[in-house]
């Protein structure tokens, strides 16, 4: 269908908290094919609570992934376990329909909740427009600055990055027109935002800070298996800090990525991920049989092909890579052992059997 795709998975994107913005201008993906403009407002709610229940999706798998995993990342923060968008995400044809389901008129507000996580346990309720944190007011009313696509959004989410990566919060809240106060601890886990990426390809992206995985993605993903072991290797780049260190040494990740050292070191940095994302899907409890079903199923699907251009293993080399890392988990469990990854070991066993015929 789209012959000279983009090797999946790869890291580094730049810009991506801006996606949330694409996410918005792209709502057309759902929408008829008249423009949005002329959509009936039950299709544009019906559109928005689509990808709200795919922001809800995404963000329940990262925080059990970002939980789960505490023991493999050093950058930790706590966290509150929701979805919160701004109105700024909106493009203007679609602003309306957003603040009326969501309030976001009022200010940035809660649009979905992971079920069981902090922020429901602390009485966070979705439509809770947000006010102020720590005492502090959280966004200025609507201004043509903040109306700017994503101003707002940056706004709120570093402030509230930044007040939770401190501890617990005090959240100044407006539910329903009235005032509330609720202090909101999170729940501990390694850093990074998720964000839902508009986008028709199979992708997923990670930046150092924002895991993007695509619509497109979260569609195919049809169990939360196959989804987990995605974000689990995009995680994997934050939690590596792949994409600092790939620029600290000048790699080029763009039209050079295939050149020279920019292959072998982005190579490199794909296999850790595949290997630390298995672990942290297994720390979370997904289904390792269904991750190996899901990863042979995409390979099928939407696998590289004769595209590959050697920043990722080959399509049959990387199914044997993941499912020895699988099978690696599996056996450190059937010795009642702690899973601990030990990339440079695991790497040198898969070489010394992939040199091996009959495997
Ligand atoms: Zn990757």
């Amino acid at each position: 269908m789209t012959p000279p795709r983009p090797a999946p998975l790869r890291a580094g994107r730049p810009a991506l908290r801006t996606t949330r913005a694409l996410l918005a201008a792209s709502l057309t993906l759902f929408a008829p094919s008249a423009r949005a403009t002329d959509a009936p407002a039950t299709a544009t709610a019906a559109s928005l609570e689509t990808l709200t229940a795919a922001d809800r999706r995404a963000a329940t798998i990262g925080y059990e992934l970002q939980t789960h995993g505490l023991s493999f990342c050093t950058h930790q923060t706590n966290l509150p376990g929701w979805v919160v968008q701004d109105a700024s995400q909106y493009r203007a044809d679609f602003r309306a329909a957003a603040e009326r389901l969501y309030h976001l008129d009022q200010g940035p507000a809660v649009t979905a909740l992971v079920p069981g996580g902090a922020a429901e346990k602390a009485g966070v309720e979705v439509g809770d427009v947000l006010r102020g944190i720590n005492g502090k007011a959280l966004a200025q009313e609507p201004s043509a600055q903040r109306r700017a696509i994503s101003a707002g959004y940056e706004q709120v989410i570093g402030a509230l990055d930044k007040a939770f990566a401190d501890g617990p919060v005090s959240l100044d809240i407006l539910r329903g027109g009235r005032p509330i106060g609720i202090r909101l601890a999170g729940a501990r886990g390694c850093a990074s935002d998720i964000q839902v990426d508009i986008s028709s390809s199979f992708n997923a992206d990670a930046d150092g800070r924002t895991i993007g995985v695509s619509l497109a993605m979260l569609r195919y993903a049809d169990t939360d298996d196959g989804l987990a072991f995605i974000m689990g290797h995009e995680l994997s780049h934050d939690i590596l800090g792949h994409a600092e260190m790939l620029d600290g040494e000048h790699v080029k990740r763009g039209l050079l990525r295939s050149i020279g050292k920019n292959r072998t070191r982005i190579l490199d940095t794909e296999q850790q991920a595949d290997y630390l994302g298995i672990y942290l899907a297994a720390s979370a409890g997904y289904d390792l049989d269904a991750v190996d079903r899901f990863w042979r199923r995409y390979t099928h699907d939407h696998g590289l092909g004769l595209f590959g251009d050697g920043t990722h293993l080959g399509d049959r080399s990387r199914i044997r890579f993941i499912a020895a890392a699988i099978a690696e988990v599996r056996a450190t469990r059937t010795q009642g052992l702690p899973l601990v990854p030990d990339y440079p070991q695991f790497l040198a066993r898969f070489r010394a059997s992939a040199a091996t015929p009959s495997h």
